[in-house]
């Protein structure tokens, strides 16, 4: 993922809430670790403190001044007692509380993602700021998470190297302060100039990188695969990446010139000039010359000034990582701010459990107001355990009116009622739950056989409803051939002996799945379309024989299976043009008989008659 667009510039309230809305979760679900996190870097800069400020000190001025053996003796013992302390709780640290504390931090923020992905409507997909907000979060927050803790850690770490070595500084030489200040402040300022350059060169670099990173994904996603080898496209995508590529060279080019000649400047002369230079001087100055500290004390200045220096820098740099991260986490935050576009009652009613009766009354549905409608003015009724067919062309609105069913969608206007009751009345999970559907663009999930039919795990008490269901959606032939049955793992994504199944099989497979569930309605949204016309005959009588006690719905296009419906619906440019019998609508001689003509003709002519 690139840089997020900077909207506008974030004020530094803005920016710390935002951190501290990670850093607050993160104290919530997995407080030891954050603390850890935060006291590890503390415990370090201390006992670098103690080792090389005042140990150096300490035991340069013992014998500067002549002091006792057993002086020294005493303080090495209790230094390398801390020290094993030290190592001990870094041990702790290093090898479980931030391996377990990062895992759960990271998957306790992700559920809380997939929780509100599900919560919102389908609608959501459908609105490309949503979805990229969607997908950018979600890859985005593990590493922000990381991120924050990080920060957290350096921030705790650089408060202490100032209540340690600045202290230190300020009794024994202020003067030195100054240089430190000196240093820092230029440094900053050339960092300023480094990061506008740096930021101007992402901006250009960012179109170039962004239809490279597509390039490269063309040439290795499978959906792809087909056409770059059957097409000329292939080298067209060669050139464009080509074209990028001497494209980012010259950007790096030219802004790389400027940064060298900036990071010069920030190493040479405002660290090593005024620090290595002016100050070593000024310490041996006021060591040899005036005599105002000890040997010890202006061995140890000199390294401690360079520690305080190194130390503010990074709390600098701090400030311009804080900013970023909170732009980040703005996206995150937004994401789980928004409000569902469908509102699911907490107190819905519990659907019935027996087939009831479905209304349509005046339905209109557009997925975006500009658009305009896709359903217009649907009025029908579904009565129990009927058998309905929907039919017409492409775009029609057949899938369309199937999701408004199911309330993936709310209606624009009109109603849907379940019983003479609103379906946004009922509760939204359960009223779902009573669907079993199969979906044209339907899935296989990377699990096994048996998960694919259950859609969750496999109790053992239910295997046998699963080959059961297996075996009426016609899978059987197919799962005798499965070594490891109704175990066996699907798509090789996690899986090496993982089985890909063909067009047809995984679409059996996926019809197991409404003769499995529990439901009172079957939705069936062109089901058969990647079966052969055998195939498809046994399964529709399968299918209507095991349906007998629900309510099924199904959109075909092939015509010789509408003809088992109890009534059909045509529909065309989201409207109902006719309704009936299979009989009654090829005695009208409308669109439907007209379309089912068309069909008949083309079998007789595939079949050479
Ligand atoms: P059918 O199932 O009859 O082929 P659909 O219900 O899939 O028809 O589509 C009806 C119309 O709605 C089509 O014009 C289609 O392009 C449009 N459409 C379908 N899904 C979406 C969507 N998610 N966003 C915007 N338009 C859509």
């Amino acid at each position: 993922m690139g840089r997020p667009h900077v909207e506008k510039r974030q004020g530094l309230r803005r920016v710390i809430e935002n951190n501290l809305f990670l850093v607050k979760f993160a104290l919530r679900e997995t407080p030891l670790y954050f603390f850890m996190s935060c006291l590890y870097p503390v415990i370090n800069r201390v006992e670098v403190f103690i080792e090389h400020t005042i140990g150096i000190k300490y035991i340069t001025d013992l014998i500067q001044f002549g002091a006792p053996f057993s002086k020294a003796l005493t303080y090495i013992i209790w230094v390398t007692i801390f020290i094993a302390a030290t190592f001990v709780i870094e041990g702790a640290y290093y090898q479980s509380i931030q391996l377990k504390g990062r895992e759960k931090l990271h998957k306790n923020l992700r559920m809380l993602l997939y929780a509100k992905a599900t919560k919102m409507g389908l609608a959501c997909y459908d609105e490309p700021n949503y979805y990229n907000e969607f997908v950018f979060s979600l890859n985005e927050a593990a590493n922000r998470m990381d991120k924050t803790t990080d920060y957290a850690g350096q921030f705790c770490a650089a408060v202490a190297v100032l209540f340690t070595t600045g202290a230190f500084i300020l009794v024994f030489d202020p003067g030195g302060l100054l240089f430190v200040l000196a240093s820092v402040v230029t440094s900053i300022l050339v960092t300023f100039r480094i990061n506008k350059i740096k930021f101007t060169q992402d901006l250009e670099l960012n179109a170039r990188i962004r239809e490279r990173a597509y390039i490269h994904r063309v040439f290795y996603l499978p959906d792809y695969a087909k056409e770059i080898r059957l097409n000329p496209i292939a080298s067209k995508l060669k050139n464009d990446f080509a074209r990028t590529n001497r494209e980012i060279d010259r950007i790096y080019k030219t802004f790389g010139k400027k940064q060298v000649l900036l990071g010069f400047i920030q190493n040479y002369f405002c660290n090593s000039f005024i620090l290595d230079g002016l100050y070593v001087l000024y310490i041996l100055y006021i060591t040899m010359v005036k005599g105002a500290i000890s040997y010890g004390s202006a061995i140890v200045l000199m390294n401690a000034t360079w520690r305080l220096k190194a130390n503010l820098q990074q709390l600098s740099g701090l400030i311009p990582n804080l900013q970023e991260n909170s732009l980040y986490i703005e996206k995150l935050r937004r994401f789980l701010n928004q409000e569902p576009s469908l509102v699911a009652r907490e107190d819905g009613l519990t659907p019935p459990e027996e087939p009831g009766v479905l209304e349509l009354k005046n339905l209109s549905f557009a997925y975006e107001q500009s658009k305009g409608n896709v359903l217009n003015n649907i009025s029908l009724t579904i009565k129990p355990r009927e058998k309905v067919a929907f039919v017409g062309y492409n775009g029609a609105g057949k899938t369309t009116l199937m999701k408004l069913l199911m309330r993936l969608y709310d209606p624009s206007a009109g109603e849907i009622l379940l019983d003479g009751k609103k379906i946004k009345d009922y509760q939204l999970e359960e009223y779902r739950g009573s669907f079993g559907t199969v979906f044209q663009d339907f899935q296989i999930f990377a699990g096994t056989v048996g998960e694919n039919v259950t859609m969750g795990p496999v109790p053992e008490e239910k295997r046998a409803a699963v080959v059961s269901a297996l075996v009426r959606s016609g899978f059987d032939t197919r799962l005798a051939t499965l070594e490891h049955g109704v175990d066996t793992p699907l798509t090789r994504e996690f899986a090496e002996e993982g089985v890909n199944l063909s067009g047809g099989e995984a679409q059996k497979l996926a019809l197991a799945r409404v003769f499995y569930k529990p439901c009172q309605y079957i939705i069936l949204d062109e089901p058969s379309s990647a079966l052969d016309p055998i195939s498809e005959y046994n399964l529709n009588k399968i299918m209507f024989e095991a349906a007998k006690d629900k309510t099924v719905i199904f959109i075909s296009h092939r015509l010789s299976t509408t003809r088992m419906a109890d009534r059909i619906y045509m529909l065309e440019d989201g409207r109902i043009i006719e309704a009936g019998t299979h009989e009654e609508l090829m005695a009208l001689n409308g669109k439907y008989a007209e379309m089912f003509n068309l069909q008949a003709e083309k079998y007789r002519i595939a079949a050479g008659g």
